[in-house]
C-alpha cells in the first residue's frame, strides 16, 4: 500500500505549525509500512491532482488567504474542487478549511469568493475566537475526542445538510453559537484545530489515514501503535480544557 499526499499552498497557509499534521501523518503511515509520498503546490504552481490520494491545507491569515484568491479561480480550483467531488481525502485547517466553502465575507462586508467546493461559508467578526477546546466526532461509531487550539476571526455556517465533523465539549467551534466544530463532507475533514491538531489526537490520524486508503484500495486495516505518549498528551489538555472532572464530562470513567 501507498498513499500520495500534497500539502497545498504551504508557502502562504502555514500558521501555527499545521504542517506538523503532514509530519505525523508521514510517520504513522511509515511506522505501519506503508510508503508515503509527499509533495507540494505552491502559489502559481500547476499541476495534474487528479494522481493524488490524500490533500492537506493550513490556516492562514485574511491577508494569506485574499493571496489564494487567483489561484484558486483557476485551474488549481477547478482541480482542488474535483479532487472533493471525486472523494478525495482531505485534512483542511482553520483559514484552508473556510477556503473550501462559497465565500468569505469579512468584518468589512467584504466578499471575497471561495472554491465552492463544500457548502458552507464564513463572515468575519470583530472577536476573534480564541482558545485550547475539545469537541467529540460525530458519527454513530465514533466515541473519539478532538482536543485542539482555535484561533480565528471566522464564524462558519455549514449549509442545509452538511455535517459538522464534531459538536464542542467546550470552546467555540464553528462559529460560537451553534456547537458545531469543523466539517465532514464526503472525505473532506475540515477543522478549526491548530497546532498541528493529528500529534495529540492519533484516533483522529487514523481515521484520516483509514479514509483516504479505503477509497484508494477499498479497505484498511491499520496495525495498532503504541500511542502511550500521544495519549499522554491528549489526557493533559483533556484535562487542562475540561478540568479534574474531564473523565466523567467525556464518559470515560
Ligand atoms: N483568517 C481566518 C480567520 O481569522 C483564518 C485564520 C486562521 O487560519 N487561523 O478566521
Amino acid at each position: 500500500m501507498r498513499l500520495k499526499i500534497c500539502h497545498l499552498y504551504p508557502d502562504a497557509l502555514n500558521l501555527y505549525g499545521d504542517r506538523g499534521n503532514v509530519l505525523c501523518m508521514q510517520k504513522r503511515l511509515f511506522w505501519r509500512g506503508i510508503s508515503c509520498e509527499t509533495e507540494t503546490l505552491k502559489v502559481g504552481e500547476h499541476k495534474d491532482l487528479s494522481g493524488y490520494d490524500l490533500f492537506f491545507m493550513g490556516g492562514g491569515q485574511d491577508f494569506e488567504q485574499e493571496v489564494l484568491l487567483s489561484d484558486l479561480r483557476g485551474q488549481n480550483g477547478r482541480e482542488i474542487k474535483a479532487a472533493v467531488a471525486d472523494g478525495k481525502t482531505f485534512l483542511c485547517i482553520c483559514g484552508g478549511y473556510q477556503i473550501l466553502g462559497t465565500h468569505y465575507e469579512t468584518k468589512d462586508g467584504v466578499i471575497c469568493s471561495f472554491l465552492g467546493a463544500v457548502d458552507l461559508y464564513t463572515v468575519g467578526g470583530t472577536k476573534r475566537l480564541i482558545g485550547n477546546y475539545a469537541y467529540r466526532l460525530d458519527g454513530a461509531d465514533s466515541d473519539e475526542i478532538v482536543v485542539g487550539f482555535e484561533n480565528h476571526s471566522g464564524r462558519t455556517r455549514l449549509g442545509k445538510g452538511i455535517s459538522p465533523l464534531g459538536h464542542v465539549l467546550t470552546g467555540y467551534g464553528n462559529n460560537g453559537k451553534d456547537h458545531t466544530e469543523g466539517v465532514h463532507y464526503k472525505n473532506v475533514f475540515g477543522t478549526y484545530s491548530h497546532g498541528p491538531v493529528l500529534p495529540k489526537n492519533p484516533g483522529f490520524c487514523d481515521l484520516i489515514l483509514e479514509t483516504a486508503l479505503k477509497q484508494k484500495y477499498g479497505t484498511a486495516e491499520l496495525a495498532p501503535l503504541n500511542d502511550r505518549f500521544e495519549k499522554l498528551a491528549h489526557e493533559s489538555v483533556l484535562r487542562q480544557v475540561l478540568g479534574a472532572g474531564y473523565r466523567r464530562k467525556t464518559g470515560r470513567t
